[in-house]
């Protein structure tokens, strides 16, 4: 069940500040407060959905498919196109999830040397 009181939900309800790269009324893109490369952004939905698999199974196809087109805008904004990046996901205890919002990772502006 979805926590409301999860920091993401904070932010979304700009209780808590964050810096933000890009904003609408259904998606934001913020920076990771402990960024693990040079560039680390996060992308939410403004939706209830604590993973990756409620997102996509609770909401609009229109709308999942918006997030992705969104992140793809915000690779474009953060120069990520040439050098390349990473966009990950966890989910759950065995995927490592911290905040229960569903949210991606954008990872990028040097060489990351973490491989899956
Ligand atoms: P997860 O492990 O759930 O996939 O990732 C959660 C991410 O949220 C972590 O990378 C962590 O640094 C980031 N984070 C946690 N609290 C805050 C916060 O208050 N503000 C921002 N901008 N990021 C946060």
């Amino acid at each position: 069940m979805y926590d409301n009181n999860n920091i993401f939900a904070k932010i979304l309800r700009k209780e808590i500040s964050c810096e933000i790269i890009y904003e609408d009324e259904n998606f934001l893109f913020f920076k990771d407060i402990d960024p693990k490369a040079k560039i680390h952004v996060l992308g939410i939905p403004k939706v209830e959905c604590v993973d990756f698999s409620e997102f996509v199974s609770k909401h609009e196809d229109s709308l999942v498919s918006q997030f992705f087109k969104r992140a793809e805008y915000v690779i474009n904004i953060l120069g990520l196109n040439n050098g390349g990046y990473k966009i990950i996901t966890n989910s759950g205890l065995n995927g490592g999830q911290e905040v229960p919002h569903f949210h991606i990772h954008i990872l990028g502006g040097e060489k990351l040397n973490f491989k899956l």
